[in-house]
Protein backbone atom coordinates (compact mmCIF):
# COMPACT_ATOMS: atom_id res chain seq x y z
CA UNK A 1 0.00 0.00 0.00
CA UNK A 2 1.81 3.58 -0.85
CA UNK A 3 2.15 5.02 2.45
CA UNK A 4 0.70 8.39 1.15
CA UNK A 5 -2.32 6.39 2.51
CA UNK A 6 -2.89 7.87 6.25
CA UNK A 7 -6.40 7.73 6.30
CA UNK A 8 -7.16 4.25 5.78
CA UNK A 9 -4.39 0.99 6.00
CA UNK A 10 -4.47 -2.44 5.99
CA UNK A 11 -3.26 -4.43 9.19
CA UNK A 12 -3.09 -7.48 10.15
CA UNK A 13 -5.96 -8.58 11.70
CA UNK A 14 -6.19 -7.43 15.54
CA UNK A 15 -8.64 -10.83 16.30
CA UNK A 16 -7.17 -14.28 15.04
CA UNK A 17 -9.98 -15.75 15.91
CA UNK A 18 -11.68 -14.19 13.09
CA UNK A 19 -9.90 -15.49 10.93
CA UNK A 20 -5.95 -16.40 11.77
CA UNK A 21 -3.16 -15.45 9.39
CA UNK A 22 -5.04 -14.90 6.47
CA UNK A 23 -7.02 -12.07 7.65
CA UNK A 24 -6.22 -8.29 7.27
CA UNK A 25 -8.31 -5.94 9.02
CA UNK A 26 -8.50 -2.03 7.86
CA UNK A 27 -7.73 0.70 9.93
CA UNK A 28 -9.00 4.38 10.35
CA UNK A 29 -6.68 6.30 12.06
CA UNK A 30 -9.06 8.16 14.53
CA UNK A 31 -8.17 11.68 12.55
CA UNK A 32 -9.82 10.24 9.53
CA UNK A 33 -13.14 11.97 9.36
CA UNK A 34 -16.35 10.01 7.81
CA UNK A 35 -19.02 11.32 5.31
CA UNK A 36 -21.07 12.53 7.75
CA UNK A 37 -18.33 13.91 10.01
CA UNK A 38 -17.81 12.16 13.21
CA UNK A 39 -14.83 10.60 13.21
CA UNK A 40 -13.83 6.29 12.84
CA UNK A 41 -13.12 4.17 15.33
CA UNK A 42 -10.38 1.55 14.90
CA UNK A 43 -10.33 -0.92 13.55
CA UNK A 44 -13.33 -0.31 11.26
CA UNK A 45 -13.96 -3.60 10.09
CA UNK A 46 -11.91 -7.25 9.11
CA UNK A 47 -11.88 -8.81 5.72
CA UNK A 48 -11.29 -12.12 5.53
CA UNK A 49 -9.26 -13.68 2.89
CA UNK A 50 -10.80 -17.24 2.71
CA UNK A 51 -11.18 -18.38 -1.10
CA UNK A 52 -14.01 -16.50 -2.10
CA UNK A 53 -13.61 -13.16 -0.31
CA UNK A 54 -9.96 -12.98 -1.80
CA UNK A 55 -11.49 -10.79 -5.04
CA UNK A 56 -13.30 -8.59 -2.68
CA UNK A 57 -10.25 -8.56 -0.49
CA UNK A 58 -8.41 -7.45 -2.67
CA UNK A 59 -10.55 -5.33 -4.73
CA UNK A 60 -11.38 -3.26 -1.42
CA UNK A 61 -7.88 -3.05 -0.85
CA UNK A 62 -7.25 -1.43 -4.20
CA UNK A 63 -10.24 1.13 -3.70
CA UNK A 64 -9.18 1.71 -0.08
CA UNK A 65 -5.89 2.91 -1.88
CA UNK A 66 -7.56 5.17 -4.26
CA UNK A 67 -9.58 6.27 -1.32
CA UNK A 68 -7.08 6.61 0.96
CA UNK A 69 -4.50 8.45 -0.88
CA UNK A 70 -7.57 10.48 -3.04
CA UNK A 71 -8.88 11.89 0.51
CA UNK A 72 -5.56 13.07 1.27
CA UNK A 73 -4.21 14.58 -2.38
CA UNK A 74 -7.48 16.44 -2.66
CA UNK A 75 -6.31 18.89 0.33
CA UNK A 76 -3.19 18.59 -0.50
CA UNK A 77 -1.72 18.89 -4.12
CA UNK A 78 -1.60 22.51 -5.64
CA UNK A 79 -1.23 23.44 -9.03
CA UNK A 80 -0.14 26.17 -11.05
CA UNK A 81 -3.19 28.02 -13.04
CA UNK A 82 -2.29 29.69 -15.69
CA UNK A 83 -5.67 31.54 -15.99
CA UNK A 84 -5.17 32.85 -12.53
CA UNK A 85 -1.49 33.33 -12.17
CA UNK A 86 -1.25 31.18 -9.10
CA UNK A 87 -1.17 28.01 -7.13
CA UNK A 88 -4.31 27.03 -6.53
CA UNK A 89 -5.33 23.60 -4.34
CA UNK A 90 -6.44 21.30 -7.12
CA UNK A 91 -9.99 20.42 -6.74
CA UNK A 92 -11.80 18.69 -9.50
CA UNK A 93 -14.95 18.58 -10.08
CA UNK A 94 -15.86 15.09 -9.38
CA UNK A 95 -13.87 13.09 -7.97
CA UNK A 96 -12.00 10.81 -8.06
CA UNK A 97 -12.67 11.19 -11.79
CA UNK A 98 -10.10 14.16 -13.58
CA UNK A 99 -10.34 14.91 -17.34
CA UNK A 100 -7.41 16.31 -18.76
CA UNK A 101 -6.85 17.44 -22.16
CA UNK A 102 -3.51 18.06 -23.95
CA UNK A 103 -2.95 19.80 -27.17
CA UNK A 104 -1.84 17.33 -29.49
CA UNK A 105 0.81 17.44 -32.46
CA UNK A 106 -0.12 18.38 -35.64
CA UNK A 107 1.61 15.44 -37.86
CA UNK A 108 3.25 16.71 -40.82
CA UNK A 109 6.82 16.21 -39.64
CA UNK A 110 8.93 14.69 -37.34
CA UNK A 111 7.97 15.37 -33.40
CA UNK A 112 10.08 18.61 -32.47
CA UNK A 113 12.25 18.21 -29.10
CA UNK A 114 10.59 21.21 -27.46
CA UNK A 115 7.13 19.19 -27.79
CA UNK A 116 8.83 16.41 -26.59
CA UNK A 117 9.54 17.96 -23.29
CA UNK A 118 5.76 19.56 -23.43
CA UNK A 119 4.33 16.03 -23.78
CA UNK A 120 6.38 14.29 -21.34
CA UNK A 121 6.04 17.53 -18.71
CA UNK A 122 1.92 16.29 -18.71
CA UNK A 123 2.93 12.17 -18.27
CA UNK A 124 4.73 13.61 -15.81
CA UNK A 125 1.60 15.32 -14.79
CA UNK A 126 -0.92 12.32 -15.24
CA UNK A 127 1.24 9.78 -13.70
CA UNK A 128 1.31 12.05 -10.51
CA UNK A 129 -2.71 12.58 -10.83
CA UNK A 130 -3.10 8.55 -11.29
CA UNK A 131 -0.72 7.66 -8.09
CA UNK A 132 -3.21 10.17 -5.99
CA UNK A 133 -5.44 7.51 -6.86
CA UNK A 134 -7.55 10.38 -9.43
CA UNK A 135 -9.05 8.31 -12.28
CA UNK A 136 -7.80 10.30 -15.19
CA UNK A 137 -9.39 10.60 -18.36
CA UNK A 138 -5.88 12.02 -20.19
CA UNK A 139 -7.34 13.05 -23.52
CA UNK A 140 -4.39 14.10 -26.29
CA UNK A 141 -5.63 15.01 -29.72
CA UNK A 142 -3.66 14.38 -33.09
CA UNK A 143 -4.49 17.53 -35.66
CA UNK A 144 -4.67 15.66 -38.71
CA UNK A 145 -6.49 19.20 -41.05
CA UNK A 146 -6.50 22.57 -40.18
CA UNK A 147 -3.23 23.99 -39.14
CA UNK A 148 -2.06 26.43 -41.34
CA UNK A 149 1.06 27.56 -41.59
CA UNK A 150 0.63 30.69 -40.10
CA UNK A 151 -1.70 31.34 -37.41
CA UNK A 152 -3.18 34.34 -38.67
CA UNK A 153 -5.30 32.05 -41.05
CA UNK A 154 -3.08 32.11 -43.72
CA UNK A 155 -0.99 29.72 -45.97
CA UNK A 156 -1.38 26.31 -46.90
CA UNK A 157 -2.87 23.85 -44.66
CA UNK A 158 1.20 22.53 -43.37
CA UNK A 159 -0.61 18.68 -43.86
CA UNK A 160 -1.66 19.26 -47.25
CA UNK A 161 1.39 21.15 -48.22
CA UNK A 162 3.76 18.30 -47.23
CA UNK A 163 1.43 15.79 -49.36
CA UNK A 164 1.93 18.16 -52.28
CA UNK A 165 5.76 18.09 -51.78
CA UNK A 166 6.22 14.41 -51.23
CA UNK A 167 3.31 13.30 -53.79
CA UNK A 168 1.36 11.31 -50.98
CA UNK A 169 -2.07 10.95 -50.04
CA UNK A 170 -2.58 13.74 -47.02
CA UNK A 171 -3.62 10.42 -44.62
CA UNK A 172 -0.61 8.82 -45.80
CA UNK A 173 1.62 11.97 -44.61
CA UNK A 174 -0.53 11.99 -41.26
CA UNK A 175 0.11 7.77 -40.90
CA UNK A 176 3.70 8.28 -40.92
CA UNK A 177 3.81 10.91 -38.67
CA UNK A 178 1.19 9.80 -36.45
CA UNK A 179 3.41 6.09 -36.02
CA UNK A 180 6.56 8.17 -35.80
CA UNK A 181 5.30 10.32 -32.69
CA UNK A 182 3.91 7.82 -30.74
CA UNK A 183 7.10 5.48 -31.10
CA UNK A 184 8.98 8.54 -30.01
CA UNK A 185 6.38 8.57 -26.83
CA UNK A 186 6.88 5.24 -26.27
CA UNK A 187 10.46 5.24 -26.89
CA UNK A 188 10.78 8.26 -23.60
CA UNK A 189 8.16 5.89 -21.54
CA UNK A 190 5.54 8.15 -21.80
CA UNK A 191 1.92 6.15 -21.14
CA UNK A 192 -0.65 7.12 -24.22
CA UNK A 193 -3.52 8.79 -23.43
CA UNK A 194 -6.70 7.11 -22.55
CA UNK A 195 -8.42 9.10 -26.12
CA UNK A 196 -6.17 10.10 -28.55
CA UNK A 197 -8.88 11.96 -31.27
CA UNK A 198 -8.16 13.30 -34.65
CA UNK A 199 -10.03 16.58 -36.14
CA UNK A 200 -10.60 14.75 -38.80
CA UNK A 201 -12.98 11.89 -37.01
CA UNK A 202 -14.87 15.10 -35.91
CA UNK A 203 -15.98 17.33 -38.38
CA UNK A 204 -19.46 16.39 -37.89
CA UNK A 205 -19.33 17.99 -34.07
CA UNK A 206 -17.00 20.95 -35.39
CA UNK A 207 -19.59 21.82 -37.71
CA UNK A 208 -22.58 21.55 -34.82
CA UNK A 209 -20.47 23.87 -33.26
CA UNK A 210 -20.03 26.68 -35.47
CA UNK A 211 -23.79 26.55 -36.13
CA UNK A 212 -23.98 27.04 -32.03
CA UNK A 213 -21.82 30.07 -32.22
CA UNK A 214 -23.31 31.36 -35.21
CA UNK A 215 -26.99 31.07 -33.58
CA UNK A 216 -25.85 33.00 -30.71
CA UNK A 217 -24.66 35.82 -32.86
CA UNK A 218 -21.09 35.62 -32.70
CA UNK A 219 -19.82 34.20 -35.77
CA UNK A 220 -20.32 35.21 -39.24
CA UNK A 221 -19.88 33.72 -42.90
CA UNK A 222 -18.29 35.56 -45.73
CA UNK A 223 -18.06 33.73 -49.32
CA UNK A 224 -18.51 30.24 -48.01
CA UNK A 225 -16.06 30.90 -44.71
CA UNK A 226 -16.96 31.65 -41.45
CA UNK A 227 -15.19 33.19 -38.63
CA UNK A 228 -15.65 34.45 -34.72
CA UNK A 229 -16.47 38.13 -34.18
CA UNK A 230 -14.10 38.66 -31.34
CA UNK A 231 -15.36 42.14 -31.32
CA UNK A 232 -18.64 41.11 -30.44
CA UNK A 233 -17.57 38.28 -27.98
CA UNK A 234 -15.64 40.82 -26.42
CA UNK A 235 -18.85 43.11 -25.72
CA UNK A 236 -20.05 40.63 -22.96
CA UNK A 237 -17.05 38.32 -21.90
CA UNK A 238 -13.63 38.97 -21.60
CA UNK A 239 -10.77 37.23 -24.38
CA UNK A 240 -7.31 37.78 -24.00
CA UNK A 241 -7.31 36.66 -19.89
CA UNK A 242 -5.70 33.34 -20.26
CA UNK A 243 -2.52 35.22 -22.02
CA UNK A 244 -3.13 38.52 -19.97
CA UNK A 245 -3.83 40.60 -23.01
CA UNK A 246 -6.36 43.11 -23.30
CA UNK A 247 -8.58 43.65 -26.33
CA UNK A 248 -8.11 47.20 -26.66
CA UNK A 249 -4.23 46.52 -27.20
CA UNK A 250 -4.69 43.49 -28.99
CA UNK A 251 -7.01 45.89 -31.52
CA UNK A 252 -4.20 48.62 -31.60
CA UNK A 253 -1.57 45.83 -31.75
CA UNK A 254 -2.96 44.17 -34.99
CA UNK A 255 -1.76 44.59 -38.24
CA UNK A 256 -4.84 46.33 -40.53
CA UNK A 257 -6.10 43.89 -42.95
CA UNK A 258 -5.02 42.79 -45.90
CA UNK A 259 -7.21 44.15 -48.87
CA UNK A 260 -8.70 40.92 -50.16
CA UNK A 261 -9.21 39.86 -46.51
CA UNK A 262 -12.77 38.63 -45.87
CA UNK A 263 -12.46 39.13 -42.17
CA UNK A 264 -14.58 42.54 -40.63
CA UNK A 265 -11.47 42.47 -38.15
CA UNK A 266 -8.01 41.48 -37.75
CA UNK A 267 -8.69 39.82 -34.34
CA UNK A 268 -11.25 37.79 -35.63
CA UNK A 269 -10.45 33.73 -36.40
CA UNK A 270 -11.41 31.07 -38.90
CA UNK A 271 -14.13 28.37 -37.69
CA UNK A 272 -14.73 27.53 -40.91
CA UNK A 273 -12.21 27.95 -44.67
CA UNK A 274 -14.01 27.40 -47.58
CA UNK A 275 -11.46 24.77 -49.45
CA UNK A 276 -10.10 26.78 -52.88
CA UNK A 277 -10.25 23.99 -56.23
CA UNK A 278 -6.53 22.62 -55.41
CA UNK A 279 -7.52 21.82 -51.81
CA UNK A 280 -7.43 18.07 -51.25
CA UNK A 281 -8.86 17.56 -47.61
CA UNK A 282 -12.51 19.00 -47.79
CA UNK A 283 -15.84 18.33 -46.21
CA UNK A 284 -19.36 19.62 -46.76
CA UNK A 285 -20.64 21.52 -44.61
CA UNK A 286 -23.69 24.09 -44.78
CA UNK A 287 -21.32 26.81 -46.21
CA UNK A 288 -20.04 24.91 -48.92
CA UNK A 289 -17.05 22.04 -49.45
CA UNK A 290 -14.25 23.86 -47.12
CA UNK A 291 -12.24 22.38 -43.48
CA UNK A 292 -12.33 23.51 -40.30
CA UNK A 293 -10.28 26.14 -38.47
CA UNK A 294 -7.52 24.81 -36.04
CA UNK A 295 -8.77 26.21 -32.99
CA UNK A 296 -12.20 24.59 -32.82
CA UNK A 297 -10.93 20.71 -33.02
CA UNK A 298 -9.53 21.17 -29.20
CA UNK A 299 -12.91 22.78 -28.23
CA UNK A 300 -15.05 20.22 -29.78
CA UNK A 301 -13.46 17.16 -28.62
CA UNK A 302 -12.65 18.59 -25.17
CA UNK A 303 -15.75 18.92 -24.39
CA UNK A 304 -17.05 15.88 -26.47
CA UNK A 305 -15.24 13.71 -24.09
CA UNK A 306 -14.52 15.23 -20.66
CA UNK A 307 -17.85 17.33 -20.87
CA UNK A 308 -18.49 21.06 -20.47
CA UNK A 309 -16.48 22.52 -17.98
CA UNK A 310 -13.72 20.28 -17.25
CA UNK A 311 -10.47 19.90 -15.07
CA UNK A 312 -7.13 20.15 -17.00
CA UNK A 313 -5.99 21.68 -19.70
CA UNK A 314 -2.69 21.18 -20.94
CA UNK A 315 -0.37 22.21 -23.87
CA UNK A 316 3.08 24.54 -24.59
CA UNK A 317 3.32 27.94 -23.27
CA UNK A 318 3.32 29.04 -27.31
CA UNK A 319 -0.34 27.86 -27.66
CA UNK A 320 -1.48 30.09 -24.62
CA UNK A 321 -2.29 32.59 -27.91
CA UNK A 322 -4.14 32.73 -29.78
CA UNK A 323 -4.79 28.78 -30.01
CA UNK A 324 -5.96 28.68 -26.32
CA UNK A 325 -7.49 32.53 -25.86
CA UNK A 326 -9.62 31.01 -28.78
CA UNK A 327 -10.67 27.47 -27.69
CA UNK A 328 -11.83 29.49 -24.47
CA UNK A 329 -14.00 31.85 -26.71
CA UNK A 330 -15.64 29.33 -28.37
CA UNK A 331 -16.10 27.59 -25.92
CA UNK A 332 -18.04 30.07 -24.23
CA UNK A 333 -19.55 31.30 -26.97
CA UNK A 334 -21.04 28.00 -28.28
CA UNK A 335 -22.42 27.04 -24.50
CA UNK A 336 -22.46 29.56 -22.11
CA UNK A 337 -20.07 27.96 -19.95
CA UNK A 338 -18.64 30.74 -18.08
CA UNK A 339 -15.24 28.59 -17.38
CA UNK A 340 -14.59 26.12 -19.43
CA UNK A 341 -11.40 24.90 -17.90
CA UNK A 342 -10.85 25.04 -13.99
CA UNK A 343 -7.16 24.54 -14.45
CA UNK A 344 -4.73 25.87 -17.56
CA UNK A 345 -1.40 24.10 -16.97
CA UNK A 346 1.62 25.13 -19.57
CA UNK A 347 5.07 23.29 -20.22
CA UNK A 348 7.53 26.22 -20.83
CA UNK A 349 10.39 25.80 -23.49
CA UNK A 350 13.62 23.85 -24.40
CA UNK A 351 16.14 26.03 -25.57
CA UNK A 352 19.40 24.50 -27.62
CA UNK A 353 23.62 26.13 -26.59
CA UNK A 354 21.16 28.54 -24.84
CA UNK A 355 18.94 29.84 -28.15
CA UNK A 356 15.81 29.37 -29.04
CA UNK A 357 16.00 26.00 -31.76
CA UNK A 358 15.83 26.96 -35.33
CA UNK A 359 15.91 24.44 -38.33
CA UNK A 360 17.12 27.45 -40.27
CA UNK A 361 20.03 28.48 -38.35
CA UNK A 362 21.20 25.25 -37.88
CA UNK A 363 20.32 25.06 -34.12
CA UNK A 364 17.87 22.07 -34.07
CA UNK A 365 17.75 18.55 -32.92
CA UNK A 366 15.54 15.89 -33.45
CA UNK A 367 14.67 13.14 -30.53
CA UNK A 368 16.19 10.60 -32.73
CA UNK A 369 19.26 12.46 -33.28
CA UNK A 370 19.73 12.76 -29.43
CA UNK A 371 19.67 9.09 -29.09
CA UNK A 372 22.05 8.20 -32.23
CA UNK A 373 24.43 11.03 -31.58
CA UNK A 374 24.55 10.96 -35.30
CA UNK A 375 24.83 15.23 -35.42
CA UNK A 376 26.98 17.69 -36.02
CA UNK A 377 26.11 19.67 -32.59
CA UNK A 378 26.33 16.01 -30.97
CA UNK A 379 29.42 14.00 -29.63
CA UNK A 380 28.13 10.75 -29.11
CA UNK A 381 24.29 9.87 -28.45
CA UNK A 382 22.54 9.81 -24.93
CA UNK A 383 20.19 7.09 -23.60
CA UNK A 384 16.19 7.95 -23.59
CA UNK A 385 16.16 7.31 -19.91
CA UNK A 386 19.13 9.59 -19.26
CA UNK A 387 17.21 12.42 -21.50
CA UNK A 388 13.83 12.08 -20.39
CA UNK A 389 15.91 12.27 -16.52
CA UNK A 390 17.60 15.44 -18.03
CA UNK A 391 13.82 17.05 -18.52
CA UNK A 392 12.48 15.85 -14.91
CA UNK A 393 15.54 18.04 -13.41
CA UNK A 394 13.75 20.92 -14.28
CA UNK A 395 10.28 21.85 -13.27
CA UNK A 396 7.54 21.79 -16.21
CA UNK A 397 6.88 25.82 -16.25
CA UNK A 398 10.67 26.71 -15.93
CA UNK A 399 12.86 27.15 -19.59
CA UNK A 400 15.44 24.50 -19.56
CA UNK A 401 18.69 24.76 -21.91
CA UNK A 402 19.79 21.49 -23.55
CA UNK A 403 23.62 21.22 -24.36
CA UNK A 404 26.05 18.54 -24.22
CA UNK A 405 27.70 19.29 -20.76
CA UNK A 406 24.31 19.00 -19.26
CA UNK A 407 22.92 15.93 -21.09
CA UNK A 408 26.19 14.01 -19.84
CA UNK A 409 25.37 15.22 -16.29
CA UNK A 410 22.51 14.28 -16.24
CA UNK A 411 23.31 10.68 -17.78
CA UNK A 412 25.50 10.53 -14.93
CA UNK A 413 22.68 11.04 -11.90
CA UNK A 414 20.04 9.04 -14.03
CA UNK A 415 22.87 5.97 -13.70
CA UNK A 416 23.48 6.67 -10.25
CA UNK A 417 19.94 6.28 -9.32
CA UNK A 418 19.09 3.22 -11.42
CA UNK A 419 22.23 1.69 -9.67
CA UNK A 420 20.98 2.57 -6.21
CA UNK A 421 17.87 1.56 -7.11
CA UNK A 422 19.49 -2.06 -8.43
CA UNK A 423 21.50 -1.88 -5.08
CA UNK A 424 17.95 -1.68 -2.66
CA UNK A 425 16.71 -5.58 -4.46
CA UNK A 426 20.63 -6.24 -2.25
CA UNK A 427 20.54 -4.61 0.74
CA UNK A 428 19.91 -6.24 4.05
CA UNK A 429 18.25 -5.01 7.02
CA UNK A 430 20.99 -5.76 9.16
CA UNK A 431 20.83 -2.88 11.70
CA UNK A 432 19.22 -0.47 13.78
CA UNK A 433 19.59 2.94 11.76
CA UNK A 434 17.34 4.82 10.22
CA UNK A 435 18.34 7.96 8.77
CA UNK A 436 15.06 9.43 8.85
CA UNK A 437 13.29 7.90 5.80
CA UNK A 438 9.67 8.46 6.86
CA UNK A 439 10.14 12.13 6.77
CA UNK A 440 11.98 11.93 3.54
CA UNK A 441 9.31 9.91 2.17
CA UNK A 442 6.86 12.79 2.68
CA UNK A 443 9.18 15.44 1.51
CA UNK A 444 9.47 13.46 -1.98
CA UNK A 445 5.45 13.50 -1.64
CA UNK A 446 5.50 17.06 -0.75
CA UNK A 447 7.60 18.07 -3.88
CA UNK A 448 5.03 15.99 -6.17
CA UNK A 449 1.88 18.03 -4.48
CA UNK A 450 3.70 21.60 -4.90
CA UNK A 451 3.01 21.82 -8.75
CA UNK A 452 4.74 18.82 -9.65
CA UNK A 453 7.83 19.77 -8.33
CA UNK A 454 10.11 17.04 -10.35
CA UNK A 455 13.46 18.35 -9.62
CA UNK A 456 13.02 18.57 -5.68
CA UNK A 457 11.74 15.06 -6.00
CA UNK A 458 15.46 14.46 -8.04
CA UNK A 459 17.30 16.21 -4.99
CA UNK A 460 15.29 13.99 -2.65
CA UNK A 461 16.39 10.53 -4.52
CA UNK A 462 20.03 11.77 -4.99
CA UNK A 463 19.23 11.95 -0.88
CA UNK A 464 18.39 8.38 -0.21
CA UNK A 465 21.29 7.11 -3.07
CA UNK A 466 23.50 8.24 -0.32
CA UNK A 467 22.16 6.15 1.66
CA UNK A 468 21.71 3.22 -0.40
CA UNK A 469 25.05 3.49 -1.23
CA UNK A 470 26.43 3.73 2.03
CA UNK A 471 24.29 0.74 3.45
CA UNK A 472 25.62 -1.24 0.09
CA UNK A 473 29.05 -0.36 1.21
CA UNK A 474 28.58 -1.68 4.98
CA UNK A 475 27.87 1.66 5.76
CA UNK A 476 25.07 2.57 7.70
CA UNK A 477 23.47 -0.44 9.27
CA UNK A 478 19.81 0.19 8.61
CA UNK A 479 17.13 -1.56 10.12
CA UNK A 480 14.45 -4.28 8.08
CA UNK A 481 11.82 -1.44 8.04
CA UNK A 482 14.32 1.53 6.79
CA UNK A 483 15.12 -0.83 3.73
CA UNK A 484 11.20 -1.42 3.16
CA UNK A 485 10.36 2.28 3.13
CA UNK A 486 13.09 2.99 1.27
CA UNK A 487 12.57 -0.16 -1.52
CA UNK A 488 8.43 1.05 -1.75
CA UNK A 489 9.19 4.55 -1.95
CA UNK A 490 12.04 4.43 -4.06
CA UNK A 491 10.65 1.90 -7.13
CA UNK A 492 7.08 4.73 -6.94
CA UNK A 493 8.76 7.72 -7.38
CA UNK A 494 11.78 6.47 -9.52
CA UNK A 495 10.04 4.22 -11.52
CA UNK A 496 6.61 5.26 -11.60
CA UNK A 497 6.19 8.59 -10.95
CA UNK A 498 9.28 9.98 -12.68
CA UNK A 499 8.89 7.17 -15.64
CA UNK A 500 12.51 5.89 -15.52
CA UNK A 501 11.82 2.31 -17.04
CA UNK A 502 13.20 0.99 -19.99
CA UNK A 503 13.77 -2.57 -20.34
CA UNK A 504 16.64 -2.02 -22.49
CA UNK A 505 18.46 0.23 -19.54
CA UNK A 506 17.88 -2.11 -16.94
CA UNK A 507 19.21 -4.81 -18.74
CA UNK A 508 22.27 -2.47 -19.46
CA UNK A 509 22.38 -1.64 -16.29
CA UNK A 510 22.19 -5.55 -14.82
CA UNK A 511 24.95 -6.38 -17.51
CA UNK A 512 27.26 -3.22 -15.70
CA UNK A 513 26.47 -5.01 -12.52
CA UNK A 514 27.70 -8.62 -13.19
CA UNK A 515 30.91 -7.47 -15.46
CA UNK A 516 31.70 -4.73 -11.86
CA UNK A 517 31.07 -8.07 -9.88
CA UNK A 518 33.44 -10.25 -11.72
CA UNK A 519 36.19 -7.02 -12.20
CA UNK A 520 35.63 -6.64 -8.03
CA UNK A 521 36.18 -9.96 -7.98
CA UNK A 522 39.29 -9.96 -9.83
CA UNK A 523 40.38 -7.26 -7.54
CA UNK A 524 39.80 -9.37 -5.22
CA UNK A 525 42.03 -12.31 -6.02
CA UNK A 526 45.06 -9.75 -6.74
CA UNK A 527 44.57 -8.28 -3.09
CA UNK A 528 44.69 -11.85 -1.38
CA UNK A 529 47.70 -12.04 -3.42
CA UNK A 530 49.27 -8.66 -2.73
CA UNK A 531 48.78 -7.87 -5.90
CA UNK A 532 48.89 -4.69 -5.43
CA UNK A 533 49.71 -3.85 -9.01
CA UNK A 534 47.15 -4.81 -10.35
CA UNK A 535 44.65 -3.56 -7.75
CA UNK A 536 45.74 -0.12 -7.86
CA UNK A 537 46.01 -0.65 -12.06
CA UNK A 538 41.88 -1.69 -11.73
CA UNK A 539 40.81 1.38 -9.06
CA UNK A 540 42.75 3.65 -11.23
CA UNK A 541 41.23 2.93 -14.99
CA UNK A 542 37.72 2.67 -13.29
CA UNK A 543 37.89 5.55 -11.93
CA UNK A 544 39.01 7.68 -15.18
CA UNK A 545 35.64 5.33 -16.36
CA UNK A 546 33.74 7.88 -13.70
CA UNK A 547 33.31 4.41 -11.18
CA UNK A 548 34.40 4.67 -7.32
CA UNK A 549 35.19 1.63 -5.82
CA UNK A 550 35.11 1.34 -1.24
CA UNK A 551 36.77 -1.28 -0.52
CA UNK A 552 35.08 -2.53 3.15
CA UNK A 553 36.05 -4.90 5.55
CA UNK A 554 34.97 -8.06 3.73
CA UNK A 555 34.15 -7.03 0.26
CA UNK A 556 34.23 -3.90 -1.99
CA UNK A 557 31.55 -1.85 -3.50
CA UNK A 558 31.41 0.68 -6.79
CA UNK A 559 29.40 3.15 -7.56
CA UNK A 560 29.47 6.06 -10.15
CA UNK A 561 31.03 9.09 -9.36
CA UNK A 562 28.95 12.17 -9.17
ZN1 LIG B 1 -5.28 22.52 -29.07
Amino acid sequence: MPRSARVAELVDAPDSKSGGSNTVGVRFPSRAPKANGSEYSEPFFVLKETETAIISCKTAYKALSSYSNFAEMKSTLQVYNSLTRQKEIFTPLNPPKVGMYVCGPTVYNDVHLGNLRTFTSFDLIYRWLTECGYSVRYVRNITDVGHLENDADEGEDKIGKKARLEQLEPMEIVQKYTNGFREVMRIFGNFSPSIEPTATGHIVEQIEMVKQIMARGLAYEVNGSVYFDVRSYAKTESYGALSGRQIDELMSGSRDLDVQSEKRDALDFALWNKASPEHIMRWPSPWGEGFPGWHLECSVMSSKYLGMPFDIHGGGMDLKFPHHECEIAQNVAATGCQRPVNYWLHGNMLTLNGKKMSKSDGNFLLPGDLITGNHALLNRGYSPMAIRFFFMQAHYGSTLDMSEEALAAAEKGYQRLAQAYGQLKNVKGSGQEDPGVEAWAERCQAAMNDDFNSPILVAQLFEAAKWIQSAAAGGIQLSSNAIQVLSTEFERYFIRVLGLTESRNESEEGSIQHIMELILEIRREARIKKDWSTSDLIRDRLSRAGISINDGKDNSTWHYES
